[in-house]
């Protein structure tokens, strides 16, 4: 029963839709990445900002040591914003504009995880114009799938992100050959919302491979960066609300041969802020129709977009009721068909007024959250300062 878990007395002088963001289990989760990945020499944690960039949120993720992942301009500003310092940061993206390159050359951020030839040469020339030098790793294409959702697999030759593999010495050696980049790392990430440590196991042994083709060059790479992509228990936030990390670490320590000196980094997103999140939303209406009953709520995709964009499972619960079980779908206001969050869920009976949680909230939702239909914008709310 969720009852319990949640303040309700307090939450329900709120306005919703809102998050609600338990700051005690995030501490702990990050608790338990840091036990975890510090068991093993050289392991260097980031968090992805995409996941969820709520000031708060970051500077606890900030206070925990970890570094930042961007994919923005914009993300590096919230990073600095929230202390981390500008030689944890690393830089990621498909499509990095002047201003974000530059925006990272002024910060001295810790190294641009570079995507493409003209890339690099964009990064050298801005760098060259500022008299200063960029530390560049490569992001590569590793061809390996993971067991994961196809809109948020990322690591197959189709998809639009890194450089082919047979292409990584040209990248290497055309690096070499410019004067205002400097090449430091390879960078990996193969997806997102990955439970089977097989796909991480194929990942290292691709690193595996590639480190010893560039042995045979006499190339040393000091950093492996192996993205990030560790799922979460959608189904029981409950029981299962910290992540299996040690599983995830040390199948890197046992899979990936490390050489000596290299650092090796991870970027966690997901895994990190999810479990510590829920929307929480209104039952405005019950509706009987012909086949079935419809829980009608204030939060929409605006709010939460995930079961809209990737069909994705979240749990919800009434949080304000005790009675028997009845199914509902539990259906958004916005005027569009997929603005449904379950449907044939059972839920405590539930009437008007009645508050639900939509768990597992905490990564992907605020962040993207909408204004279509002149909505306003989710806030989110922290347990230790309600
Ligand atoms: C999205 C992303 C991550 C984080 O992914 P999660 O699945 O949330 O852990 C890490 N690295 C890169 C490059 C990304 O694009």
């Amino acid at each position: 029963m969720a009852k319990g878990l949640f303040p309700v007395d307090k939450l329900k002088s709120i306005q919703t839709p809102f998050y609600y963001y338990d700051t005690e289990l995030l501490r702990q989760t990050l608790r338990k990445i840091n036990e975890e990945a510090n068991k093993h020499e050289g392991f260097v944690v980031h968090y992805a900002i995409k996941a969820n960039a709520n000031p708060k949120i970051l500077r606890i993720i900030r206070e925990a040591g970890l570094g930042a992942d961007c994919v923005s301009g914009g993300e590096i500003d919230a990073s600095m914003k929230a202390g981390f310092p500008s030689g944890k940061i690393v830089f990621a993206g498909v499509g990095k504009s002047d201003w974000e390159i530059n925006l990272g050359l002024d910060y001295d951020i810790f190294c641009f995880n570079v995507e493409s030839i003209p890339e690099l040469e964009v990064i050298n020339e801005l760098a060259a114009a500022k008299g200063k030098t960029a530390r560049v790793a490569f992001r590569l294409n590793p061809n390996v799938g993971a067991h994961t959702h196809a809109n948020i697999t990322t690591g197959l030759a189709e998809n639009k992100f890194g450089i082919a593999m047979q292409d990584m010495e040209k990248v290497i050696e055309e690096a070499e050959h410019l004067a205002n980049v400097k090449f430091v790392g390879l960078h990996f990430h193969i997806g997102s919302q990955i439970l089977d440590m097989g796909d991480f196991e194929a990942l290292c042994n691709r690193v595996n491979e590639l480190q010893d083709q560039l042995e045979k060059h006499h190339i040393r790479v000091e950093h492996i960066n192996v993205g990030g992509g560790l799922g979460i228990d959608y189904e029981h936030p409950n029981r299962l609300s910290i992540p299996d990390f040690k599983a995830y670490f040390d199948t890197y320590a046992k899979k990936l041969k490390l050489r000596s000196g290299q650092t090796l980094h991870f970027e966690l997103g997901r895994a990190v802020v999810a479990q510590c999140g829920s929307l929480i939303t209104k039952t405005l209406y019950i509706k009987e129709g012909a086949l079935k009953k419809f829980a009608i709520v204030d939060a929409g995709f605006t709010d939460l977009i995930r079961p809209a964009l990737y069909q994705a499972y979240h749990k919800i619960e009434n949080i304000m009721s005790e009675e028997t079980k009845e199914a509902y779908d539990v259906v958004g206001p916005i005027c569009e068909s997929t603005d449904v969050f379950a449907k044939q869920i059972d839920l405590n009976k539930t009437k008007r007024g009645d508050l639900l949680a939509i768990r597992s909230a905490g990564a992907y939702g605020e962040i993207m959250a909408s204004q279509y239909n002149c909505r306003k914008l989710p806030i989110g709310y922290m347990s230790d300062e309600i």
